[in-house]
């Protein structure tokens, strides 16, 4: 089951980089995260995973409860996350300055689409990390996937990176090809459906696959440079992965975002079982994916 594999992906990486996140990558070469960890960071229980999952699931729980894509839900949903813990396995913790303003507007009254940050600093990965759930609704456009990311990221640069994102991950979902052919295939969509757009710039490394220095941070664009370089360095999802966090900094982000398509890419018994058992309340994450993919299947 795709949702499954990507989902699961995405929880797992997340979950292996919150006990080191904003740990720098000089400590973890000293120290690298091998598997799940417990205490660290926000000193949580082993398999405690954080926002990246959270927002990732409370967006397929309102797309199944409200059977599409109901902007105003999916808020309500996020702001269930921040004030009652929904969607935490114990309490919330970590989300961006970005995500809580924009909540905060709607908990205000603000139209949905009218929350997110629009500002050039409004380009961290909060959307990104979110956003897998798209890749798996079939038809869906680009208008819809740049609204999804508006919610709480509304600057052209982060609707523009969730939709290259998601057309990866479509890719991967539809085709047998190398990744390098996946994320080729997604850029020339991007390049071409975007041609106008001043931001393409931002996305110059990715598109000429000038990955040699790439940095673990909080801004959307290093972000996603990291994982693509995870990816295609590695041949398995617990290489990937284990790259992804042990850059260091936004360890969970980077672990969920390179998670979800290496999940997607390997397929769900690539990711070693026992990091997945370790995981409180997986079950549940199942439970959710299975209900998504009925959605997805209608
Ligand atoms: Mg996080």
């Amino acid at each position: 089951m795709k949702v499954k594999d990507g989902i699961t992906g995405l929880v797992v990486g997340d979950a292996l980089g919150v006990p080191v996140e904003f740990t720098s990558k000089e400590v973890l070469d000293e120290n690298p995260v091998t598997g799940m960890r417990g205490n660290g960071t926000y000193n949580m229980p082993k398999g405690t995973w954080s926002d990246d999952s959270s927002m990732t699931l409370a967006t397929m729980q309102s797309i199944v409860q409200k059977d599409g894509i109901d902007y105003e839900d999916i808020m309500n949903e996020f702001s269930l996350f921040v004030h009652e813990d929904k969607y935490s396995q114990y309490h919330t913790f970590d989300y961006g300055n970005t995500t809580i303003n924009a909540i905060i507007n709607f908990d205000n009254g603000i139209d949905p689409l009218k929350c997110g940050g629009a500002g050039e600093r409004d380009n961290g990965n909060g959307s990104l990390m979110r956003i897998l759930p798209m890749a798996f609704i079939p038809g869906i456009d680009y208008e819809t996937i740049e609204n999804v990311s508006a919610l709480t990221h509304a600057h052209e640069r982060s609707r523009i990176a969730c939709v290259l994102y998601i057309e990866i991950a479509r890719s991967m979902l539809s085709e047998d090809l190398e990744i390098l052919e996946h994320i080729e295939s997604a850029c020339e969509k991007i390049r071409d459906y975007y041609s106008d757009s001043d931001e393409l710039v931002h996305f110059k490394r990715i598109f000429e696959n000038d990955l040699d220095e790439v940095e673990s941070s909080g801004y959307v664009m290093k972000t996603l440079e990291c994982v693509l370089k995870c990816l295609l360095t590695t041949s398995s999802f617990s290489e990937a992965v284990l790259k992804a966090v042990n850059y260091g900094k936004d360890t969970d982000t980077v672990g969920a975002i390179c998670g979800g398509l290496a999940g997607i890419y390997y397929g769900f018994d690539d990711i070693p079982s026992d990091w997945i058992s370790d995981i409180p309340q997986i079950d549940e994450v199942f439970d959710l994916c299975n209900d998504f993919e009925s959605f997805c299947k209608k």
